[in-house]
Order: structure tokens, then sequence, then C-alpha cells
């Protein structure tokens, strides 16, 4: 136990940190994006009957490369590989980091044993539970095991490790309400305009997301072991659909940001712990929240949010978070202002001024 409130302390002081540096970054605007087409050379990524992941990634990524510099002149837009290259995971959030971005979207392809399956899902980094994501994780982490030095590398990582799933999550906690923003905002184009089947926004301990300093995302975009899912992702004309639609989450996601209102005079912030992230409308009944009793629901677009707590301070929250993560484990800290959400970052800094 003791163990662990140390590791707590670290973690809340890298957040600080984080923060001071972002203080110095005025400019709020999404103005450099990170295009990750997942794996490359050595590392095919998923295998399906006609192709690999790492090419579909690839072409997926060139082609929203190409939307955002035609349509959004005012952002840069920074590949991780451009070819059949292999990169290892650790490189990939660096190249981010060198770039300055402020959004990092990673591209995959997803496989399963059960044939039938198909769909989309997002993920943003966080904890991951059910066996389903951990086939995900497995996967797409094992990559670290075709790289060199990569137990040097890791070293302090350890997705099956409590701990170290603390460190980082609570590390993320400050681009995490960004993340599962624009992660929505992916899903909803997919669902809607792309109709594909809506696997939604997921949270898992993702080694490439670990790193990030700056919203980040991972789009696994299909099944290539679904012989139709695979050949529609393999088509030009599935891969174009496919861009476009995070193309447009990508603009929306934009516009949200940079259109942001300025900041009340009065600010009235609290913090609260989100506990689920659904499109299902689920009674706030202890039953359905791990035994947790004051449950409250808050819709937003097409999602619900279910929260719990409610605190004028980070350090109470937190707190708070620490217990509730006992019993749900991705459960994580928001902010509100004024009764708008905002991110932890924004209310700490206007906490501090
Ligand atoms: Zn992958």
């Amino acid at each position: 136990m003791k163990k662990l409130y140390k590791i707590f302390f670290v973690a809340i002081s890298i957040l600080f940190f984080n923060n001071n540096i972002i203080a110095q970054d005025e400019n709020d605007n999404v103005d450099v994006i990170v295009i990750d087409a997942g794996h490359g050379g050595k590392d095919p990524g998923a295998i399906g009957k006609k192709s690999k992941e790492k090419d579909i990634a690839l072409a997926i990524a060139l082609k929203l490369g190409k939307y955002i510099n035609e349509n959004l002149p005012d952002v840069r837009v920074v590949y991780t590989r451009k070819t059949d290259k292999f990169i290892e995971l650790h490189r990939r959030s660096e190249i981010a980091d060198e770039n300055n971005a402020d959004l990092f979207i990673s591209i995959h392809v997803n496989a399963s044993r059960a044939k039938n399956v198909t769909g989309t899902s997002t993920f943003v980094m966080g904890l991951n539970r059910s066996d389903k994501q951990l086939e995900v994780v497995k996967r797409e982490n094992s990559v670290i095991l075709i790289e060199d030095n990569y137990k040097k590398r890791y070293d302090g990582f350890d997705p099956n490790s409590p701990e170290t799933e603390i460190i980082f999550s609570l590390y993320q906690n400050s681009y995490l309400e960004q993340s599962i923003k624009i992660a929505g905002l992916v899903q909803d184009q997919f669902e809607e305009r792309a109709k594909r089947v809506n696997r939604d926004v997921r949270q898992a301990g993702l080694v490439v997301l670990w790193n990030c300093s700056m919203p980040s995302i991972l789009i696994e975009t299909g099944f290539i072991t679904n012989p139709e899912e695979e050949k529609f992702l393999m088509s030009e004309n599935g891969q174009a659909i496919i861009a476009s639609s995070i193309y447009r989450a990508v603009k929306e996601y934009k516009n949200i940001v940079e259109g942001k209102e300025p900041v009340n005079e009065k600010n009235n912030i609290v913090f609260k712990i989100q506990i689920a992230y659904s499109t299902k409308d689920i009674e706030t009944i202890p039953e359905n929240f791990e035994g947790i009793k004051q449950v409250e629901k808050v819709k937003d677009g097409r999602y619900y949010r279910y929260f719990t707590g409610s605190a004028k301070t980070y350090e109470e929250i937190a707190s708070l978070q620490e217990k509730i993560r006992k019993k749900i484990p991705e459960a994580y800290v928001i902010a509100l202002n004024n009764g708008k959400f905002i991110t932890v970052k924004d209310a700490l800094q206007l906490l501090n001024n």
C-alpha cells in the first residue's frame, strides 16, 4: 500500500510538471496532426486472406493526410511512415513530441478468431478489463518483442501490472477528455456516414499511446479476418470512406477545440469521476455500477456519461478516484466549469491563476 501511495504522488507530480510545460504553449489550436500508420516492414500486423494490416493502415493514413492537407490548409500533417518501413512503437510518439503535435492518430486493422466479427472501434489510453480488449492489447503491443533492446527500452512498462497502469492513466488524465472527444466523433462518423458496425470508444493499455503527450487515439478500422470487411478495407472506395470519416471527425474536433468560448471571469470548477461512457441508457442503480450509490447520468451527443462524486479540488477528487478504481479501474477525473465540460488541464490552470 505504501508503495502504491508513493507511485500515486510521483504520478501527480508528473501531471503538474506536464501542466507547467503546457501552460507556456498558449496556442490551443489544432495545428499539427501526426498520422501513424500501424506496423510496417518486418511487422505485418494482422494478416487476412488477401491482405496485411500494415498495407491497409498505410493506404488509409495517406488518404487521411491528403484530405486534411487539401481541406484544412492551416494544419501541418506529419506521418510516422509513408512507406512500408518498420518503426518501433516508442519512436512513433517521439515523432509526435518532436513536432509538437496537437493530435496523434494511429490507424490499425483488427483481427478475430471469429470470422463473422465486424466493425470499428477507437481506443484511448486507459485500463482494460474485458478479454476482447485484452486481445487487441496483446496484438498491438506484441510488436515490442521484435524490437531491438525492447527490455531496456520499455523498462517500467508492464501492461499486466496495476501499478504501471496507475502511473500512465494519471499521466494521461489531462489528455483523456480530449482523446475521448475525438474518439467519439470518429465512431459517430463511422456509424452514421460510413455505415460501419459501431464497436464503440474503448480504453486500453496500448504502448503506442502510452507516451503521447497530446490527445491520442488508436483506430481499429475493421476486421481483416472477416472476408467482406477485408474486401471493403482493401478497396480504394472502402479506404476513401474510412479516411474521409476520420477526416470529418478531425475537422469537427478542431472546430470544437478552437471555437472554445473565452473563459468566464467567475469560474465555478467542479471535478467529478466518470465511471462509464456508453451509447446505452443505463439505469443509475448501484447494481449496475459495482455497488456505487450516487451515480449521475448526463447525455452528451449520442453518448451517456455516468459520473460519481463531486469535489472542488483535484486532491480531493484524486483520493476519491483511488477508492472508486478499486471497483471500476477505468474511472477517471473529469472537470466542469459552470456546468460545461472542460479539460482537467484547463481546470487546474484556472484554479492556479
Ligand atoms: Zn495493429
